[in-house]
């Protein structure tokens, strides 16, 4: 596994690749790596791509004042022990100068899918995602990039500005890896206490008992998402945010009364102790 700190010595090194012919997957993380994101590399290597390139890189830009930037939990040298065991070939830990050498007054955003629900909570986010994910797609060149479902909305963003820049990139959702009981992995969890450990597991309980409603056959989306909102908001460590249940593809919230076989997504937030967690179940209506 080849580990660079430069934009040039990555472009080159997935150039080389794609020259002999070879395929190269791309895995855009945040770093302290967990499951969640060993599962991306996974799939990349699953999928035959011949080089799984991973990125670690905690982005200003998306980050706003008041959020934890600073705090951000880091630990590479376990974190390229994972992308080793994974499978990844090629790592890039860039500095913030490497990938902002001038301050920037160029960025990407995405209407419509980006301005709900984490949109409205974190205003400049996703122009912070979207313009970061866009600069790493042009220094990997063609390629697959893996995201993870459990930024349901983020994945949403990318998928659009991937398909409206014409970025010669195909964007791969993966599946929420959970802990045995059920909570979403996720970087920020390590910040919660023991007593917001347990009570974090309310996102996992409300999802799991929406779409009990749903197959039990209830057919109001308002009532589903009201099931999400009173069962989070019965835990006493958890402040909601959102629960939504909302079309896939659009991310808008469904209004009409849901119909068998139709796909809808059952979106919630909420503040635990420290940080804002975030969950979502696919549920095809029977
Ligand atoms: P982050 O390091 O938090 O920016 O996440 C990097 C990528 O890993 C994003 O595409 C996330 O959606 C994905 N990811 C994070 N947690 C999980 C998880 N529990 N299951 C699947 N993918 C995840």
């Amino acid at each position: 596994m080849q580990v660079v700190d430069t934009v040039a010595a990555f472009r080159g090194s997935l150039d080389v690749t794609r020259r002999a012919g070879g395929t190269v997957g791309l895995v855009p993380t945040m770093g302290f790596l967990h499951e969640g994101h060993g599962s991306l590399m996974h799939r990349s290597v699953a999928d035959g791509n011949d080089v799984t390139a991973v990125t670690i890189f905690v982005n200003p830009l998306q980050f706003a004042a008041n959020e934890d930037l600073a705090a951000y939990p880091r630990d590479l040298d376990r974190d390229l022990a994972l992308c080793e065991e994974a499978g990844a070939a090629l790592v890039l830990v860039p500095s913030v100068e490497e990938m902002y050498p001038e301050p920037i007054l160029t960025t990407v955003s995405v209407a419509g899918v980006s301005e709900r629900m984490e949109g409205a909570a974190r205003p400049t986010h996703f122009a912070g995602v979207a313009t970061v994910v866009a600069k790493l797609f042009n220094m990997a060149g063609p390629c697959r990039a893996y995201f993870g479902e459990k930024d349901f909305q983020q994945l949403a963003v990318v998928r659009k500005m991937a398909f409206d820049l014409s970025f010669p990139v195909s964007v791969v959702g993966c599946p929420i890896v959970r802990e045995a009981d059920g909570l979403a992995m996720s970087s920020r969890n390590v910040y919660l206490s023991p007593e917001e450990r347990v009570a974090a597991r309310v996102l996992w309980r409300a999802l799991d008992a929406a779409r009990g409603r749903i197959e039990g056959g209830e057919r109001s989306a308002a009532t589903i998402a009201g099931t999400l909102a009173e069962i989070v908001a019965a835990e006493p460590l958890a402040t909601l945010d959102y629960a939504e249940v909302v079309d896939p593809r659009s991310l808008e919230p469904v209004l009409l009364p849901l119909v068998p076989g139709q796909e809808v997504r059952l979106i919630v937030a909420a503040q635990v102790g420290r940080p804002r967690l975030l969950d979502n179940l696919g549920v095809k209506v029977p």
